[in-house]
């Protein structure tokens, strides 16, 4: 499956992915999801947020145990990051077929949309639709890079745009979700072990910073003459890093959009996006704090930490053969779901360097069929 996946939304100058949600790639990757769960005779509904399911028995009768991820990536991002949950989750359901295994509750796949924010900003948005954190009108009227809004980009796709928003029904059907993801450090390798269970999600958030001046001319303006707003945001992306090492947190400036982005002018305006996460929210706010000094700053996602389910966690990471349990500085659908209330789990994939959101995403195959297994187990004992 992830060799199908491997040429969908790929940059052949780079090997990196570029999956964007609602793109042609997104939407080659959700007519896949389909045809994987139409082969396995699982019953597929797309949400009103745009957010897959596929249903191994009738969740409307009573909630299921969920299982997925999501299929789009960051911008030139790696293979694992998403699409190894989603795999794992069709493997684990077919390692239960071949042990003739009959749940005793519905077992779904959940595919989310949008979990990485690369198109409007905001990640997780499908999640966030689906349990109302998100504003409808708010995510309606993010724009994308070409000034697209999501309700544009929507109606394209051929989806509603006016149907997005908290969808009690659907959720309702959700009683247990656990999410496979490789994972984005290296905890495991330390560990020496293939598969982790996941403890916490560390507060995080983005910020967009608006730096407003005169857009001019290169070689006319006189530097005493120029309001020049990539020199704050400059400041502002080296104060950054140093706020962030005083306070013990990370920070982030990855994206950035100057206007009118010309080699030849003094910008008119620049916006970028900071990212700050740690093991604590006043230290995350702290830096944020110091870095919003004199300048228009708006806040675009928040994530409060997200302890998962004390109960459940032991319960997973047992089932998956006393698997270690690490915090993780990475969002997920299945942060948002727990501090929705659903009760929630995430099993990590060791990831052999650590990195990724980089074409250099790497996990074993033999860590892989780890995952797959451990998972299996687990659908199995929830199941029961
Ligand atoms: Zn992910």
């Amino acid at each position: 499956m992830l060799d199908e996946l491997a040429r969908i939304g790929r940059d052949p100058a780079t090997n990196g992915y570029v999956r964007d949600a609602w793109s042609a790639a997104d939407l080659e990757l959700r007519e896949w999801f389909r045809g994987e769960a139409g082969r396995r005779g699982l019953d597929v509904r797309e949400d009103r947020n745009g957010n897959l399911w596929a249903w191994w028995g009738d969740p409307s009768r009573r909630p299921g145990v969920v299982t997925g991820s999501h299929l789009d990536s960051v911008r030139q991002g790696g293979a694992f990051d998403g699409p190894l949950g989603v795999v794992s989750a069709f493997a684990a359901l077919d390692v239960l077929k071949n042990r003739n295994f009959m749940p005793g509750r519905p077992l779904g796949i959940a595919c989310f949309s949008d979990e990485e924010g690369a198109r409007f900003g905001v990640p997780c948005m499908g999640s966030r639709l689906l349990t109302g954190v998100l504003d409808p009108e708010r995510a309606l009227g993010l724009t994308d890079d070409e000034g697209d809004t999501l309700a544009e980009v929507m109606a394209r796709a051929g989806r509603e745009p006016r149907a997005v928003g908290r969808d009690d029904e659907t959720l309702a059907m959700v009683g247990t979700f656990v999410e496979l993801h490789v994972e984005q450090g290296r905890g495991l390798v330390e560990l020496g072990s293939p598969v982790g269970v996941a403890s916490a999600i560390w507060p995080h958030g983005r910020w967009r910073f608006d730096f407003l001046g005169e857009a001019n001319h290169a070689g006319t303006t006189r530097l005493v003459d120029r309001d020049d707003p990539m020199l704050p945001f400059a400041r502002m992306v080296l104060a950054a890093r140093e706020t962030a090492a005083a306070h013990g947190v990370v920070a982030t400036v990855g994206k950035v959009r100057v206007s009118p982005n010309n080699a030849n002018a003094v910008p008119g305006s620049v916006s970028a996006w900071l990212d700050v996460r740690g093991a604590r929210e006043q230290d995350v706010r702290a830096v944020v704090g110091a870095l919003a000094q004199g300048v228009a700053v708006s806040e675009e996602s928040w994530t409060p930490v997200v302890d998962f389910d004390a109960a459940l966690r032991d319960r997973v990471a047992k089932v998956a053969g006393d698997a270690p349990v690490l915090p993780t500085g990475a969002g997920h659908d299945a942060g948002i779901l727990a501090s929705a209330g659903v009760p929630s789990a995430m099993v990590f994939v060791r990831n052999p360097t650590g990195v990724s959101h980089s074409p250099q995403e790497h996990a074993e195959p033999g860590d892989c069929e780890a995952g797959v297994v451990a998972l299996a187990n687990v659908l199995e004992d929830l199941c029961h």
